[in-house]
């Protein structure tokens, strides 16, 4: 396993981490979580990604029951939550100082945990003025209840208005930002956040290499049993991700890639997840698996990154069609 700095911070952080969203407390119980996060473990990584909202607080839950039985030392974890959807209360949602304090010491007490790593802004609030939520980011910090903060899916220009009242104020701006990043949604982390890994020191910790399985091809003869997209409590996920013009677009591309990586003699997987680890201002790319084979399969991808060639990126580009462009230089 290699271990990347998350941005322009001392923290060394595994280029693959292992994340929770549905896979713990919706796929998983305690036994099932254990085995998943301990082969990850096993395996190099340092990164355990969660939040408040997933399985409404029973993946922190069964995490911290996890973390308890394992018994790893506390100073080879990086442990995160993140903070919007708390509950259906007035001030259960969003970033107001109200939420996070309370948001982040419910997670801490479910997670038993004394302190999380890193704590993310889990989208941004439309509705509270961003300076409250920085200092109450700061708050949690100087509490010593989150050694790092960032945000999740937050603008370029969002960041930089949360960068800029930190430093006005003598504050800690945030570090990292969260999105999503893989074959078909790429603009963010490629283009918009661009200037911001020089100018804040941006990290990123990537969701979704696989398009939360779409890039798997298991979804080009329908919808397996047992996958994400046949589970009916996530219906939503499946009529807005996959039940859409853009979904079949995928699925058809994702054949076609399938194609690629069977020609390098590699999974699909292992190509998305290698393809993703190549960018250099990736700091670490979250997997998701609902099986320990998965994720046997999946961390195997840094040894395919040496073999993303100049000649196989063509290949994949001239498929995805995509490649996000900058502002066009006038002057040329
Ligand atoms: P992926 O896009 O990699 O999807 C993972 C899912 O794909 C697995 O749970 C499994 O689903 C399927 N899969 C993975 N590997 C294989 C394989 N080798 N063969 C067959 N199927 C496979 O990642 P996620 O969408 O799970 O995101 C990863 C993490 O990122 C989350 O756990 C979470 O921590 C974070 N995240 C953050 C978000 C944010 O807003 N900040 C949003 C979303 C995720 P199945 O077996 O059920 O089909």
């Amino acid at each position: 396993m290699e271990y990347r700095f998350l941005g322009k911070s001392g923290l060394k952080v595994s280029e693959l981490s292992f994340g929770s969203w549905i896979t713990i407390g919706d796929q998983s119980d305690t036994n099932g979580a254990y085995n998943l996060m301990k082969e990850a473990f096993d395996a190099g990584i340092n990164f355990f990604d969660n939040a408040e909202v997933y399985s409404a607080g029973k993946a922190e839950t069964i995490a911290g029951k996890v973390l308890k039985k394992a018994g790893w030392k506390r100073s080879d974890l990086i442990i995160s939550t993140k903070i919007f959807w708390g509950g259906e209360g007035p001030n259960d949602k969003g970033l107001s100082r109200k939420r996070i304090v309370e948001g982040a010491d419910s997670a801490l007490q479910r997670l038993q945990l004394e302190y999380v790593d890193l704590i993310f802004c889990h989208r941004p609030d439309l509705y509270t003025p961003v300076e409250e939520t920085v200092r109450a980011m700061n708050h949690v910090i100087n509490q010593g209840k989150a050694l790092y903060w960032g945000t999740s899916e937050w603008s370029a220009t969002q960041l930089r208005e949360a960068s800029h009242i930190a430093r006005e104020n003598n504050l800690i701006p945030p570090l990292m930002e969260q999105p999503e990043y893989n074959f078909f949604r790429r603009h963010r982390v490629e283009i918009e956040y661009k200037p911001l890994y020089e100018e804040m020191g941006l990290g990123t910790t990537t969701w979704s290499p696989l398009a939360g399985g779409i890039l798997t091809n298991k979804y080009s003869g329908g919808i397996p049993e047992g996958s994400r997209f046949s589970l009916e409590k996530y219906s939503w996920l499946r009529e807005k991700r996959l039940d859409t013009p853009e979904g079949r677009d995928k699925v058809e591309k994702t054949r076609k890639l399938k194609e690629v990586a069977d020609e390098m003699g590699v999974t699909l997987p292992q190509m998305a997840i290698a393809w993703c680890l190549k960018n250099p201002d990736v700091s670490s790319v979250i997997l998701g698996a609902s099986k320990t084979s998965q994720l046997k399969e999946n961390l195997k991808a840094a040894e395919v990154l040496p073999m993303l060639t100049e000649d196989v990126i063509k290949q994949i580009e001239k498929i995805v069609d995509n490649k996000p462009e900058g502002e066009k230089d006038w002057r040329l």
